[in-house]
């Protein structure tokens, strides 16, 4: 919300300046998007409560937020409000205490108080409460300690500096491919200003090699650098890689960083300190000081797009950020995103591709696996040749990989006596059982409940049972089929942040045989004994509404096979599937992406879906059905008359009720260069929903439930 203030006497604003300020009742954090103009009536204005002591918002980041607002068509208090999420950065330089040995020996020294004095000996200063956790002791034993003397108190900075990163710090020597490549983006980023660099590269290229040349290359410059990962890409092992290549730990940013953490990246950002961020989408929103370079790794992924609040497109918003701030933007992929293809091939992006496997590693196999010839027999999903392979994997001393993308034990539980189907009470969709956990969960709505013993409605005992696969029920089937191997399952419900980091670098270690995951393996893991990857169930990603669901079909194949084979020995990959003449399989296995993306494109340009049109979603929400369904029916008639767009609905969304909520939708499309966003603001800026309705817009929707 934009709103004006007077400016206190003896206060300095400046634009970009966080102020806090009252509003209504409340004071709220804001920033001086401009000084000075003629006010109405200045009387009635509030004035500005305090300056906060931090450095301002540039210019460039304020322009972002208004450009990213108008993309959206969202209020840019919506969007600056993504930027000010760690109010305790706005704070100013706040200084802490710690505690250090002063030599002073303590009256009486109990066996506790040595071991503090012990720990304190090397002479560093410590946090009384880091001090008595090491020692393992009370906060008390520490606090005797000062009141003697015997520690004494140094003031430190709250928040540890960044120590710069060194761009030639432990460059590895690329092959003549990747140097081309290299070269190529360290040209974008030497030229100083706007570009995108698409870096199309073969799983296992070494496109993280190249891309770090472009790093080296804006930091030489003393520039800032945002390498953005889809969030479960940021682990652990890919950190240390770029700490080994740049000699610093790069400063982190996503959902699990600490609040002090936070502060500290926060600040670094705006002060220019901090050099390298690898971040989740939302780093976009630090108020870059000096940004040099956003590189956008594994740019195809879904994931970059944000779909609560504000949604907006990571990938999209980089490139966004690049041309107002006049920097080159890489965006890296094996398999990339029809829209980035089509730029590429219009010439608007500089494609930069790697055809080959870095060293020895060499493509794996992919071979279809026909599932309407295999026997199965219920309640199985491994087919006969895939065990085999599996076996024989195995026996070698390798590692084999299974896919299932399909969290939980079982997608939907049934009653054999009445047919009764447990749903979420919030939702219109089954309740997935997850059965490490002993829970009944909503994948929409976070709803669980426990697995009930008797049937809901029908009352009959021990008649629930599930059906279909998740990944808990393939370790289940694969525990028995294959009792000596060593089984991981990596899903995001069972392995999160550090156990996620442990049971990955367990995984490369060795110590794990079968690794049994959802999309959760797909990302850009390096595991070198990994020799045989196995799909379930190609088709699964293929039976939905959305349009891109070949494409996505097609990466997340293409990015599990690419799992396999990475290391020394050659890998192959299964892929089972009831559809092995679609095109896509036989492109897939074939590995001819061409001719994927070629079928593909034909498709949508035929359709006019994107990159070869526009698409904005509207979805009306609301508690009361009926109500929802005149209030989304009533703004038909209010839709501007345009030859160039098409609206389709409404219509009931697929996925009709989420938290309690009903939902239709409207699909908005129209050709390329027809102003979508204009269209949107014609028809809806004068719509007010009341009462618990609501209106959202989805500009370049991903979602189409
Ligand atoms: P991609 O990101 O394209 O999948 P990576 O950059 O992860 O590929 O490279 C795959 C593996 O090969 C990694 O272990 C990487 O360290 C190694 N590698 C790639 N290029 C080189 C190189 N020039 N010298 C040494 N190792 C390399
Ligand atoms: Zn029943
Ligand atoms: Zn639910």
């Amino acid at each position: 919300k934009r709103q004006t203030y007077t400016v206190p006497d003896g206060m300095e604003l400046g634009q970009g300046d966080y102020v806090r300020v009252p509003l209504g009742p409340r004071q709220m954090t804001g920033v001086v998007w401009q000084v000075g103009g003629n006010a109405p009536d200045t009387a009635k204005l509030r004035a500005v409560a305090e300056r906060h002591d931090c450095p301002a918002m540039p210019a460039l980041h304020m322009k972002f937020i208004d450009w990213v607002a108008a993309y959206y068509l969202e209020n840019p208090g919506q969007v600056l409000r993504m930027c000010l999420r760690v109010p305790e950065a706005l704070a100013g330089e706040r200084q802490q205490v710690a505690w250090a040995a002063s030599g002073r020996v303590p009256d009486k020294v109990t066996a506790q108080r040595q071991r503090v004095l012990d720990v304190a000996a090397d002479g560093l200063a410590r946090r009384a409460s880091d001090l008595a956790a090491e020692a393992g002791v009370s906060a008390g034993v520490v606090k005797g300690l000062q009141e003697q003397g015997a520690l004494k108190p140094v003031t430190l900075p709250a928040l540890a500096p960044f120590r710069d990163p060194e761009p030639g710090h432990n460059p590895v020597t690329l092959s003549a491919a990747q140097e081309v490549a290299a070269r190529s983006l360290r040209a974008a980023v030497t030229a100083r200003g706007f570009s995108v660099s698409l870096l199309d590269g073969v799983t296992g290229s070494g496109k993280t090699e190249v891309y770090f040349e472009a790093m080296a290359a804006a930091l030489a410059q003393g520039k800032q650098v945002l390498l953005l990962l889809p969030e479960i890409a940021l682990t652990g092992s890919f950190l240390r890689r770029v700490e080994e290549r740049f000699g610093v730990a790069p400063a982190e940013w996503h959902s699990a960083v600490r609040p002090r953490e936070r502060e500290r990246v926060w600040r670094g950002v705006a002060t220019g300190e901090a050099k390298i961020v690898v971040g989740a989408r939302s780093a976009l929103f630090l108020p870059w000081a000096k940004p040099g370079l956003i590189v956008v790794d594994e740019e195809h992924e879904p994931a970059f797009k944000q779909e609560e609040g504000v949604t907006y497109h990571a990938r999209d918003m980089a490139v966004l950020y690049g041309s107002l701030g006049g920097f080159p933007v890489v965006l890296s992929s094996a398999t990339p995103s029809l829209e980035s293809l089509w730029n590429a091939g219009r010439g608007r992006y500089a494609h930069v591709a790697l055809e080959a496997r870095y060293g020895k590693a060499v493509l794996p196999d992919v071979s279809l696996l026909d599932m309407r010839r295999q026997k199965m027999p219920g309640g199985e999903w491994l087919a006969p040749d895939l065990v085999q392979a599996v076996e024989q994997t195995l026996q070698a001393g390798d590692q084999a990989l299974l896919f299932l993308n399909r969290r939980g034990y079982a997608p939907l539980t049934l009653c054999r006596t009445c047919g009764f189907r447990l749903a979420c009470p919030h939702c219109a969709s089954w309740l997935v059982e997850h059965r490490f956990r002993a829970k009944l969960a909503c994948h929409h709505c976070g709803h669980e409940e426990p697995v009930p013993k008797a049937c809901p409605e029908c009352g009959s005992e021990e008649a629930l049972v599930a059906c279909g696969p998740g990944v808990e029920r393939l370790a289940e089937e694969a525990a028995t089929r294959f009792p000596e191997a060593r089984i991981a399952i990596l899903s995001s419900d069972l392995s999160r942040g550090a156990m996620l980091g442990e049971t990955l670098r367990d995984i490369a270690r060795g110590e794990y045989n079968l690794i049994i995951g959802t999309q959760l393996v797909a990302k850009g893991h390096h595991f070198p004994g990994l020799t045989l990857a196995g799909v379930v169930d190609a088709d699964l990603a293929l039976e939905t509404t959305d349009p891109r669901a070949g494409e996505r079909t097609w990466q997340m194949l293409a990015q599990v096979s690419g799992r396999a084979g990475r290391g020394e020995r050659r890998g192959r990959a299964i892929v089972q599937t009831y559809m092995p003449d679609h095109p896509l399989m036989q492109a897939l296995a074939a590995q001819d992406r061409d001719r994927f993306i070629e079928h593909e494109s034909e498709i949508r340009e035929r359709a006019m879906l994107p990159p070869f049109g526009r698409m904005a979603g509207i979805i009306v929400s609301g508690e009361d059905r009926d109500q929802t369904q005149r209030f989304a029916s009533s703004l038909a008639t209010m839709r501007p008359q345009a030859s160039d767009v098409q609206v389709l609905g409404p219509a009931a969304a697929p996925l009709a009720m989420v938290r309690g909520r009903h939902r239709f939708r409207y699909l908005v499309m129209c050709a390329r260069d027809v102003d979508i966003q204009a269209y949107l603001r014609q028809w809806l800026s004068g719509v007010k929903p009341r009462g618990s309705l609501r209106l959202s817009i989805d500009v370049d929707p991903y979602s189409f439930l």
